[in-house]
């Protein structure tokens, strides 16, 4: 008999075994995959030599995730590259804005809006440590610093469009931080969306938009290999199908989707919990593409290659059209896309002279329509001769995605809906997000706070509160 059992090798549930296992309980991991890892693999899916991230690729919340400073994963073998520019975002008229890790840089890029966006994000920079403290867990708590907290607040409630209207005057500045919001997978009306923009901008300058060198498999190589020096097993290709099938032990916590959980542990759990878990929604799926490139993307504003992340989307106005239609389940014709140019910054990526790109655009969760055509028309916009430069590509519809790892539902890459309450409760209202009805069973995946994001903070939480109530 085990102490704990831990199901599925995401990042989550690599944190929860660690920190599980750093308290000197015995754990075993149970992962459905060949492979560990979850949304942070990477194989080569297009041809030798080309290693791409299967999904995630950037890395504010893992640099910055308290968890995972912790644990200094450089032992392990982990090591970040932060490019100068996180992000930049082009425009049709051949310019392009960047997120720069330098604030300084990004207000002076900003012109006449620079000043209103050191007015919004340089108090947030500075009070980053006391901001992580209160919002990198469950938020319905009482924070320990309240007066940061108020001050994010006041901004992170707003719709982004609003924040986006009422902060800025030009269109540049808007489109940056419309694309930033627009990783919250909703209308850009919806309240509490202005928070990914503001958020995610100012990590850009506290750690950057980091990736690791070799690809994102090695952040859970690093977790493995950590966990495995603390005496904690993982056994893959052993999807769990019900808790029942599983050895004895004294907790089983869950790095899965709320419908898995019903699933896998339905008869132990309650029924008026089981009714709560059915009402947890999903969110927008996204459409994949991933290329391997005869050299590097060809920009029309060249700055666009000293940036990790770009942004294709166009205008404030256009990326809330497009979320918008999304939430209405239309496939919008001009779609938001984030690229990835991983290669450019990590050389082992690509074999000498060529390029790798990670591509996705947001769709209605469960979409079939292919994007491809629409995804290539979007880089030609920004980049002609793009097509010209592609070798070969990889494509994962929503469908694909899920297959991969059933916790991707639909598409949804998210771990469920941030939107409404599910933001700011999730899986749903309660004091402990990470205990369920059943004493010894646990959520653990990013269905739970702080969501979605590689960052192991829902598995640590979840493995705290076990601790807590099984273990004492
Ligand atoms: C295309 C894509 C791009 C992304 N980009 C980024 C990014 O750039 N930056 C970022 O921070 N995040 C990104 N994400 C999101 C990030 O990957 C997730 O938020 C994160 O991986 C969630 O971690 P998790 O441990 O909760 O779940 P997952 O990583 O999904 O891991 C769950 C694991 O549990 C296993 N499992 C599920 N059911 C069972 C079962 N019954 N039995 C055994 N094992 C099971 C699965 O196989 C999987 O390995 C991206 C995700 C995708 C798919």
């Amino acid at each position: 008999m085990v102490d704990a059992i831990v199901v599925g090798a995401g990042p989550n549930g690599l944190a929860a075994a660690i920190e599980l296992a750093r308290s000197g309980r015995s754990v075993t991991v149970y992962e459905a995959n060949e492979t560990i890892g979850g949304g942070c693999r990477s194989a080569e899916l297009t041809l030798p030599g080309f290693v791409h991230d299967v999904c995630s690729a950037f890395h504010p919340m893992g640099a910055a995730s308290p968890f995972m400073r912790s644990l200094d994963l450089a032992r392990d073998g982990l090591a970040w590259i932060d490019p100068e520019a996180p992000l930049a975002h082009p425009l049709d008229d051949g310019t392009a804005v960047l997120l720069e890790r330098s604030l300084d840089r990004t207000v002076e890029g900003l012109g006449p809006d620079g000043r209103a966006y050191r007015g919004l994000i340089a108090p947030l920079v500075a009070d980053w440590d006391k901001l992580a403290e209160d919002s990198l867990r469950p938020l319905l708590r009482m924070p320990r610093h309240p007066l940061a907290m108020a001050r994010l607040g006041l901004a992170a409630v707003r719709p982004a469009r609003m924040l986006a209207r009422t902060t800025f005057r030009g269109e540049r500045a808007r489109a940056l931080f419309a694309g930033i919001a627009a990783h919250s997978f909703l209308p850009l009306d919806a309240p509490l969306t202005a928070s990914f923009g503001v958020v995610l901008a100012v990590l850009g300058h506290v750690v950057g938009w980091p990736l690791p060198r070799g690809g994102s498999q090695r952040i859970a190589d690093a977790l493995a290999s950590r966990l495995r020096s603390l005496g904690g097993a993982i056994e893959t290709a052993r999807r769990v199908r019900s808790l029942a099938e599983l050895p004895a032990a004294r907790a089983y916590l869950c790095d899965v989707t709320p419908a898995q959980l019903e699933r896998i542990a339905g008869d132990r759990l309650s029924s008026g919990y089981r009714a709560k878990l059915r009402g947890y929604r999903r969110g927008a799926g996204v459409f994949k593409v991933d290329y391997a490139l005869d050299g590097p993307i060809p920009w029309r504003a060249p700055e666009c290659l000293r940036a990790g992340t770009v942004h294709l989307g166009g205008t404030l106005d256009e990326i809330a059209a497009c979320e918008d239609a999304v939430a209405r389940r239309r496939i919008p014709a001009r779609p938001f896309m984030l690229v990835g140019q991983q290669s450019l910054f990590d050389p082992s990526r690509a074999p000498s002279g060529k390029q790798t790109a990670w591509v996705y655009c947001h769709v209605p969760n469960g979409a079939t329509v292919d994007m491809t055509e629409r995804m290539e028309a979007q880089l030609e916009r920004f980049a002609p001769g793009f097509r010209e430069r592609v070798l070969a590509r990889s494509v994962m519809p929503p469908a694909e995605i899920e297959r991969s790892n059933e916790n991707n539902a639909g598409g949804d890459i998210a771990g469920g809906s941030h939107g409404g309450l599910q933001y700011l409760a999730r899986p749903f209202v309660t004091w402990d997000p990470y205990a369920t009805s059943a004493r010894d069973v646990y959520l653990a995946s990013s269905a739970t706070p702080p969501g979605a994001g590689v960052h192991g903070l829902c598995g640590y939480h979840a493995a705290r509160s076990a601790l807590r109530r099984v273990f004492g």
